[in-house]
């Protein structure tokens, strides 16, 4: 089958986005009044609900604004591009839904922190307890006691163990051990998606590889590719760059063979929750997946899963495809 993927320039693929109608739109959305509209139609749009137009009286009042006449000129201006007009009013497009979830997410937009918060877990390297903190849009567990994971010349947190893109509007929740849990599951799903080809953000094709230290130093952070494990795989979306790393050992843990094992031995790996419990058990069964490199040429890793004393063995290639399983 011929690759789909693109290969032309990323910069032309880049300047064909950032056409005249893309710049357009953008300008469109830098009014205070035009933004109200948006967030206020939202405001009374309800998921599975029939029609969920907006009158205009109704949204004039909703956005408090003086004039009728200048509020229906902003309206102008959204309609097509991010508001539709019909015979009972107005709503959001699909282009409007997504600006509003941008803003309600807080992408990008407020400098959002927590200070590290202790979990009710522990590091499975040392054993002391685990905090979460966040910065940079991203949730960071960090081991209290030990290094963590990542080299000190990263830009993370000390004692990082696992960092993942989170959005603002994951903090909402009531506590740091829910907070944790959401992230985790989150990025689990993500690598999943990753590993089947499919970029999280934008749906593009993934393109991904397995690298392996060439001189690794296995006690403790190696010197020479400063990580944990020797073993690493990577993702890079060619259409928007979003890129992820980790052990593919970890990155297995949802795959239906692996979740099967677990199952079939009692043990429920949390393939969709968000219960904390669960996930604080995935995430240690995880850690116990042993990752071993069987030839280069082809490139070929073999995972071993173990529990109760049985085994489960998946072989791996290059892009991280499962060639091979041996129960
Ligand atoms: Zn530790
Ligand atoms: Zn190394
Ligand atoms: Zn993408």
């Amino acid at each position: 089958m011929e690759d789909p993927r693109p290969t032309g320039s990323p910069l032309d693929a880049a300047a064909d986005i950032a056409d005249s109608h893309v710049v357009d739109a953008f300008k469109l959305l830098s009014n205070e009044t035009r933004l109200a509209i948006l967030l206020a139609l939202w405001e009374e749009y309800e998921p599975f609900a029939d029609g969920n137009t907006v009158a205009f009286s109704e949204l004039l009042d909703r956005v408090e604004y003086d004039t009728s006449g200048n509020f229906s000129y902003h309206l102008q201006k959204l309609e097509g591009h991010f508001v539709e007009t019909t015979a009972d009013g107005y709503r959001l497009k699909q282009a409007g839904h997504r600006i509003v979830r941008a803003i309600i997410a807080g992408r990008g937009l407020a400098d959002v922190t927590l200070p590290p918060t202790e979990i009710d877990a522990d590091c499975t390297m040392c054993g002391e307890p685990l905090a979460i903190a966040y910065e940079n849009e991203h949730l960071y567990t960090v081991c209290t006691g030990c290094g963590g994971k990542f080299s000190a010349g990263e830009e993370k947190p000390s004692g990082t163990v696992m960092g993942f893109a989170f959005d603002p509007a994951g903090l909402a929740r009531s506590s740091a051990e829910e907070i944790f849990a959401a992230s985790t599951f989150r990025a689990m799903q993500k690598f999943t998606m990753q590993m089947g080809g499919l970029c999280p953000d934008c749906s593009g094709p993934v393109d991904s590889s397995i690298h392996v230290c060439e001189d690794h130093d296995s006690d403790g952070i190696c010197t020479n590719c400063g990580r944990r494990d020797e073993i690493k795989g990577r993702w890079v979306c060619t259409v928007c760059k979003n890129s992820g790393h980790g052990p593919p050992g970890d990155n297995l843990v949802l795959h239906p063979r692996v979740v099967a094992f677990y199952a079939d031995r009692g043990v429920d790996i949390g393939y969709n929750t968000t219960d904390f419990e669960t996930i604080v058990r995935t995430l240690e069964l995880m850690t116990t997946h042993d990752q071993e490199l069987v030839s280069t040429d082809p490139l070929r890793v073999r995972v071993t899963v173990r529990y109760g004393g049985d085994e489960l063995r998946l072989v791996i290639d290059e892009s991280m495809d499962v060639v091979d399983v041996e129960a």
